[in-house]
């Protein structure tokens, strides 16, 4: 490498800023339109081709630039909307670097047509790797089309790095999700190759807005929230401790209608949720936070995800409490459940404490009540081999294969463990672990062979965002493998017609949601098998008994029958132990009898 220093080129000092702006379409769609909602447009529709990754078309009805100023538009740091630098900390807007329009334009092919209302001409410009190839006076309608194409053509590297089309488009569509959350007043319309993915109307506040792209799921088990401390306010809507998902990933929060991500209000917000709700299950939210400028500063991330806040531990306080509260005074018996928000007392739900039927079904011939009396004594739990295994030392079982020879059932601990004794120690035995494991392993056996379905006697429709749908629409075949019969209904809904028979008992709204985010997580990975795995996994987790549910002896001798000859049944799908050990040296060690 020569040490000489040089001056990047214009072009190379664009591509290296379009890097930091312009990563993949959704970038590149994120940018367009803020622009048009900093354009003051009330009417935007994005048209995608191959998920963005062929063409990204956007057309605005706002202020349109005029002729003079439209070769602006493509310099770095044009910007309309600061003239100094003190203005970076109250703009209102989206923008102010100047940066995103010839950043792609570095990366693309860019094809503009705008007009100020007021203006009679409009102007249509082509601008190509950064280079403005023709710019004209044109006839067109108020407002600003603009085309992207030739996406990083001239960036195979990054080419590269894009993921399949329809993640591609599901993370266009997140982009565009956000920013229609936050703005009701302005109509979305975006259409995929042509057909129409998701159509907001004008919407007279947020909480319609959010009923249009949360789906009516969201918009049925949710609370309004509604807090003020000095001068920031919090209001938005937050899910009822029935509604939950299995990541984080519904908490949108939105500053001064701006979305970022903030660690420390997603804190604040688990945590007012943390007695009420299963561990590792997350709430859906959507917050809008709103406090003067001064207060925040959004100009810490380039893509401008991310906010400083002056006094984050005041922000942290004002949302943990404002949702507390909220759900506190929620807490009113409805249809049968009763959620208390005592620290100790846990939420649960009617069914953790009703034996699951399905699982009944599932051993009802093998273990009938007097069958299961003399299994119980005859066999597995005074079962006494000499050939005990040995029980490992340290708390985590090593992952052998569990064998309950030469134990005895002694009873159930916190509704969730179950305790055996045998002469060298006693293991406990993590139920909803154990039978997830059982279950995972049934289904992944048969789906090979295509596991019995049982039709619903009612379709059940449940709704997902057009993303979600998107993504479902894959897996059609490996779903109806597994005996899992969907079918795509519209924009925004799936019907399910049937559900695998072993597992007649599972919730299909709650089945398709977990699997929904599984999609959305694994769609990424390239491992097909990995990620089938996954849709296994969370339905045995959904199928299998729950932590805090009381169980027979029936059931406890059924589960331990079929844990034995699970394959890898020493740890869950997941990759949690399902056994740990505590061994009669250990113990004596504790008592210090050694
Ligand atoms: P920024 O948004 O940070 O100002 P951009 O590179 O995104 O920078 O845009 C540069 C300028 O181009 C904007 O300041 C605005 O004046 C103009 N512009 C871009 N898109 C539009 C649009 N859809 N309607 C009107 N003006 C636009
Ligand atoms: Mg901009």
């Amino acid at each position: 490498m020569s040490g000489r220093i040089v001056v990047l080129t214009e072009d190379i000092a664009n591509k290296i800023a379009a890097g930091e702006v312009v990563e993949r379409p959704a970038s590149i769609v994120k940018e367009l339109v803020e622009n048009s909602i900093d354009a003051g447009a009330t009417d935007v529709r994005v048209e995608l081709e191959k998920g963005g990754c062929a063409s990204i078309a956007i057309t605005d009805n706002g202020s349109g630039i005029e002729y003079e100023d439209v070769a602006l538009v493509f310099e770095r740091h044009a910007t309309s909307k600061i003239h100094h630098f003190e203005d970076i900390y109250r703009v209102a807007s989206f923008g102010f670097r100047g940066e995103a329009m010839p950043s792609i334009a570095s990366v693309a092919r860019v094809e503009m047509l705008t007009r100020r209302p007021e203006d009679l001409a409009g102007t249509r410009v082509v601008v190509e790797g950064g280079a403005i190839k023709e710019i004209l006076p044109a006839g067109c309608s108020a407002g600003t089309q603009i085309k992207v194409t030739k996406i990083f053509e001239n960036v195979p590297a990054r080419r590269k790095f894009l993921k399949t089309e329809p993640t591609e488009q599901g993370l266009c569509l997140d982009a565009i999700t956000r920013l229609a959350l936050a703005h009701p007043e302005i109509r979305f319309n975006v259409f995929a190759n042509g057909r129409e993915i998701l159509a907001a109307p004008q919407a007279l506040d947020i909480s319609a807005r959010i009923a249009m792209v949360m789906g009516s799921d969201f918009s049925g088990h949710c609370l309004a929230v509604n807090g003020e401390q000095q001068n920031v306010k919090l209001f938005g809507f937050i899910s009822r401790p029935e509604f939950t998902r299995s990541n984080s990933r519904n908490i949108f929060l939105f500053v001064n209608r701006r979305y970022v991500r903030d660690n420390n209000v997603s804190h604040a917000v688990l945590s007012a949720y943390r007695q009420i709700i299963e561990a590792r299950r997350y709430p859906a939210a959507v917050l809008f936070l709103d406090l003067p400028g001064d207060d925040v500063d959004v100009n810490v991330h380039p893509a401008k995800m991310e906010v400083r806040f002056k006094d984050s531990r005041s922000i942290h306080d004002l949302v943990s409490r404002t949702i507390a509260r909220s759900l506190a005074a929620d807490n009113t018996p409805k249809d049968g459940f009763v959620y208390r928000l005592s620290p100790r007392e846990k939420m649960p739900a009617p069914d953790f404490f009703r034996p699951r039927p399905s699982f009944l079904a599932d051993n009802a011939g093998k273990y009938s009540r007097q069958n299961m009396q003399q299994a119980i004594s005859a066999d597995l739990l005074l079962r006494s081999g000499s050939e005990q295994p040995p029980i490992t030392g340290g708390n985590y079982a090593k992952k052998e294969p569990i064998n309950f020879t030469g134990f005895r059932y002694l009873g159930q601990f916190a509704n969730t463990f179950l305790i055996f004794a045998g002469r060298e120690g006693f293991i406990l035995i993590d139920q909803h672990a154990a039978h997830e494991r059982i279950v995972f392993e049934k289904l992944k056996k048969s789906s090979g062979e295509g596991i019995v379905s049982q039709p619903l006697l009612l379709p059940e429709v449940v709704s997902l965002s057009p993303g979600q749908i998107f993504l479902f629409s894959g897996y059609i075949d490996f779903l109806q493998d597994v005996g899992l019969q969907i079918e795509i209904f519209g924009r925004d809904a799936i019907v399910v017609k049937a559900l695998p028979a072993i597992l007649p008992q599972i919730s299909s709204r709650e089945i398709i949601a977990d699997i929904a985010e599984q999609l959305v997580d694994q769609n990424s990975k390239p491992d097909l098998q990995e990620r089938k795995e996954k849709i296994l996994a969370a339905l045995a987790c959904r199928a299998a008994i729950k932590a805090n549910s009381a169980l027979s002896e029936e059931e406890v001798a059924a589960l331990c029958r079929d844990l034995e000859t699970a394959p890898f049944n020493a740890t869950c799908p997941h990759g949690r132990p399902v056994i740990v050990n505590f061994s009669l040296g250990e113990i004596e060690r504790m008592f210090k009898r050694k």
